[in-house]
């Protein structure tokens, strides 16, 4: 059976071969668009298929559900398949290159065997196509060209999402570390700073032989190919494209390699700076680990997270520490944990007890409110039956279960409950789930409105975004914070580790700062794996400079209630 990722994608092809035949543009655009809606609902396929719902999604019309119909029952698409005819595997990409129309594509195709962007290069530089008709020795060497600029743009494209990029990370480390002469693998590069989007995939390993070391992880299993390859490193692939580098260096080198290849261009040009004012010479620092490296410059260390030349070095010279920025294991209540009674997987049992078994001490059950209605959002009479179950439960584990909402904020900027169920409430988390598009004159009067509610509210993934898919709302953010810190209810900023939100983004989430306002790690976990979700948005928040101090889920159960606690009294002031 297909699942959303893979049926997402095959409608993606389909939007793209349709462009790329040169057909009816609007279909394709309706193929991409509803690629789009498909990977932003949460619902269960099978289940928008079997209850007829798939049209409810936006974008999606009766055409293209009964092809979604078709991909789930099926596996296959027939037009998919009559579009594909005839052409390469690789048409796709070969269509990116530029230069090549499809019908060119088509005899490249039928008489060199040519399916790959790979293909066309090896082929190329050969001096193979010229053997077509159509092709001369000219056309050949620009197309080369082509090719290598199609290339290298394309290496730098970031596309491995944050969580995805660390769980094949943590699994490369693994194996990395049983290859002979290994002493030590450590993720660098951009995944390592916490960005939502890496282009590849870093290590530096630690080796008593780096020869030996870079033959060993150019030979590992789950390598698709070897693009280069010399005594100290090498650049892979896996057979989905993933692009790993490897650099080998020995003990000795390790502190200065693992700074120079974690920290953008910026940050180390903002250490060399500071090297050359110093009179220190940093290849002869004596650096085992990174905080040698710092110590050298007589600075603090400075997390990875922050290494992205915005100032930090500035920061720190001036005497700033960094040792309370908020961990992961800080967190001690799960925040915005949804649960059967709208559209999570887990009952509210099974999400308490894994939250327990985790460690937290508290955890907030904040279902989707009754405008939510295609997330099983609950009305009055079902959040009060859901407030007994809760009590049942509380009554079988010791963590402590607040009863919670995510409640929409409307069109109007209301938010979804009457003033006399949000005062009973324990945490009320206020969200945008529909009208993404209204102009940013209205969504601002509605976010402002939103905030002005006076009964302390946390922003849940206040811009909207989909890292991958959808920009963020437009709004005059910082007019909205300034609502939210001098509102009467007050309020604070979710920072959500869900893996394709990951919403407020740090250049908000230092804008809040500015403003006081504290901080909410939330997991928006729909399931009970997902309350890992909480690594996430650790690691945004580092990127942001929150400290532990600042956050009010890294509180006991007792005081992060307290704070929260939807009365009118004013208590958005980070303590
Ligand atoms: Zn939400
Ligand atoms: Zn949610």
């Amino acid at each position: 059976v297909l699942d959303r990722a893979a049926i997402v994608a095959r409608l993606r092809e389909i939007s793209q071969l349709l462009e790329i035949h040169g057909g009816n543009k609007f279909k394709a655009r309706a193929f991409s668009r509803g690629a789009r809606a498909l990977e932003a609902s949460r619902e269960p396929v099978t289940a928008l298929v079997e209850e007829k719902r798939l049209t409810d999604l936006p974008g999606i019309g009766h055409a293209l559900a009964r092809q979604i119909e078709e991909l789930l029952r099926t596996g296959r698409s027939e037009l998919l398949e009559s579009l594909r005819t005839g052409l390469p595997s690789g048409v796709v990409e070969l269509s990116q290159v530029g230069g090549i129309g499809l019908h060119a594509l088509k005899s490249l195709h039928e008489e060199l065997g040519i399916s790959t962007v790979a293909d066309l290069r090896k082929a190329a530089e050969e001096g193979r196509l010229r053997e077509v008709k159509g092709f001369g020795e000219k056309k050949e060497k620009k197309l080369l060209d082509a090719i290598k600029k199609y290339e290298s743009a394309e290496n730098k494209k970031p596309t491995i999402l944050l969580a995805e990029g660390l769980r094949l990370a943590d699994s490369i480390e693994d194996e990395m570390r049983e290859l002979p002469s290994v002493e030590s693998v450590h993720l660098v590069g951009s995944l390592r700073r916490g960005m939502e989007l890496s282009a590849d995939v870093d290590f530096l390993v630690g080796s008593t032989d780096p020869r030996a070391t870079i033959a060993a992880v150019a030979k590992m299993p789950r390598i698709g190919t070897v693009e280069s390859k010399d005594d100290r490193s090498c650049r892979l692939r896996l057979p989905d494209g993933t692009r790993i580098d490897v650099l080998a260096c020995e003990p000795k080198e390790r502190g200065l390699l693992m700074v120079a290849t974690t920290g953008t261009k910026k940050h180390l040009e903002d250490l060399c700076a500071r090297a050359e004012e110093r009179g220190v010479d940093l290849e002869r620092v004596h650096a085992k680990d990174e905080a040698d490296i710092y110590r050298a410059l007589d600075l603090a260390f400075i997390p990875p997270e922050l290494r992205e030349g915005l100032g930090e070095v500035a920061l720190t010279a001036n005497g700033e520490t960094w040792d309370d920025l908020v961990t992961a294991d800080d967190v001690r209540g799960f925040t915005h944990c949804h649960s059967t009674w709208s559209d999570g997987r887990h009952s509210i049992e099974q999400m308490a007890k894994a939250a327990e078994a985790r460690g937290a001490s508290f955890i907030t059950i904040t279902d989707h409110s009754a405008a939510a209605h295609y997330a099983g959002g609950l009305d009055v009479e079902r959040l009060e039956r859901q407030w007994d179950e809760i009590d049942e439960v509380q009554e079988r584990v010791k963590i402590r279960i607040l009863k919670g909402t995510e409640a929409d904020i409307l069109a109007d900027g209301a938010i979804d409950w009457p003033d006399k169920i949000l005062e009973r409430l324990d945490v009320i988390i206020a969200s945008i789930h529909n009208r993404f598009r209204q102009d940013e004159e209205k969504m601002t009067a509605r976010l402002l409105r939103a905030m002005q509610v006076p009964v302390f509210k946390i922003w849940g993934h206040p811009l909207g975004r989909l890292v991958r898919s959808r920009p963020p709302i437009p709004a005059r953010v910082e007019e909205v914070l300034d609502a939210l810190a001098e509102s009467r209810g007050g309020g604070a900023i979710e920072i959500n580790g869900d893996p394709h939100r990951l919403d407020l983004e740090p250049k908000w989430v230092r804008k809040a700062r500015e403003r006081n306002l504290p901080f909410v790690l939330s997991v928006d976990a729909h399931s009970m794996p997902e309350l890992g979700n909480v690594r996430y948005a650790a690691l945004l928040a580092r990127r942001a400079g929150v400290r532990k101090s600042e956050v009010l889920n890294a509180r006991t159960a007792a005081a992060f209630a307290k704070a929260v606690r939807p009365t009118g009294a004013k208590k958005n002031r980070a303590a």
